[in-house]
């Protein structure tokens, strides 16, 4: 009886083996076909006040940038400081003290302090009181220096206190005080949107946000690597002013090029000094930011665009990052890491590049 149990599991054991065999094949070839049969969907969305377009190569495109997009979207639920709703908007309104809010608020705010203090507080996500006064999102317009002067006073990331208690987070901002996660909300995003291309098994993903372009994947449409065009820091122009060639990562690009307002003939954008509460801006019109992490680019480039020209070269030659700083006379900045991955297609009209370290 025995022998006979231990011939029959011989027999099945066999079937078993000759079936896994059967089914890893199967699946092997499966995913060759896969391989094969990813296609590639583009489209554009509308999110945080800004365009996000997408070029994605996987077996369901379409279904993969849902999945992407919603990543984005709930995002934008919780950062969004002009809904009344957001958890942001809550923590505004109570300001002075602590106020609940998801792990994910949390976990984003604690992220801006931190880089706000290795920024030396050029990145301040407490700038929202100045925001407003310049009615950025609203009604733009210079405000009185008396306004300034007033609203600088709340402005310190050193006053916003996280607390985790027995599995709950909270956020307390100082009195008077208002977040604006506007210069980190869209790394954020893409930090998320990364999780979500990854986790649908995506084969290749392009993710442009406003100034921050994500990398999925080896390369694109089967490409080693992917072609980065860093945008001219002039209204209006569309070329490029140079391309790079990366191998994935994200690239964040601060600048006063695309939202600004006018007013009696000089251009206000929309990045603030937290030392002056004035708008930012001079010699250096962009900077370009490249690393692994959607978040700590997006800070970097804000914090750099802040500090101007002369520290950014500083920075770039001691390799403190690794970017692209593109000034007033038209010369583009790029660090020595870079110096072998720019493209041959050459620099928009005027432009010349010059390797700094
Ligand atoms: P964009 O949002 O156009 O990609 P940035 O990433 O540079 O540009 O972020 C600018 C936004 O960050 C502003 O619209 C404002 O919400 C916020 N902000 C402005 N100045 C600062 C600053 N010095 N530190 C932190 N956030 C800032
Ligand atoms: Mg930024």
């Amino acid at each position: 009886m025995a022998g006979k149990v231990f011939f029959r599991l011989r027999i099945s054991w066999k079937k078993l083996a000759a079936a896994a065999a059967v089914v890893l094949a199967a699946a092997a070839g499966t995913m060759i076909c896969l391989r094969y049969r990813a296609k590639t969907f583009a489209t554009v969305r509308f999110h945080m006040d800004t365009f996000i377009s997408y070029y994605v190569g996987s077996v369901l495109p379409e279904r993969t940038v849902d999945a992407m997009d919603k990543a984005v979207e709930d995002c934008e639920d919780l950062f969004d400081r002009f809904s009344a709703d957001s958890e942001i908007s809550r923590v505004n309104a109570n300001a002075g003290t602590m106020t609940e809010v998801s792990e994910e608020t949390y976990l984003l705010v604690e992220d801006a302090i931190k880089l706000a203090a290795e920024t030396g507080g050029y990145f301040d996500p407490t700038v929202g009181k100045i925001s407003d006064i310049w009615g950025f999102g609203i009604d733009p317009h210079v405000p009185e220096k008396e306004e300034i002067a007033a609203a600088l006073q709340y402005v310190g990331f050193g006053r916003v206190m996280l607390e985790e208690k027995n599995g709950q987070y909270y956020v307390c901002v100082g009195e008077g005080q208002s977040l604006d996660l506007g210069g980190i909300a869209k790394g954020y995003a893409l930090r998320k949107v990364r999780e979500a291309a990854e986790k649908a098994g995506c084969r290749f993903a392009v993710v442009s946000f406003g100034g921050n372009v994500l990398l999925v994947g080896a390369g694109h449409d089967g490409n080693d690597g992917f072609s980065v065009g860093i945008r001219t820091p002039e209204e209006n122009i569309t070329d490029p002013a140079l391309i790079i060639s990366l191998e994935g990562g994200v690239v964040s690009t601060s600048g006063g090029y695309e939202r600004f307002f006018m007013e009696d003939g000089v251009r206000y954008c929309h990045i603030i000094d937290p030392f002056t509460g004035n708008c930012a801006g001079g010699d250096l019109l962009s900077v370009s930011v490249i690393c692994d992490d959607p978040v700590r680019a997006d800070c970097l480039s804000t914090a750099y665009f802040v500090k101007g020209l002369d520290s950014t070269l500083d920075a770039l030659a001691s390799g403190e990052f690794s970017g692209i700083a593109i000034d007033s006379d038209k010369v583009i900045y790029i660090s020595e890491d870079l110096a072998g991955s720019v493209a041959p297609e050459g620099t928009a009209d005027g432009y010349r590049i010059e390797v700094v370290g």
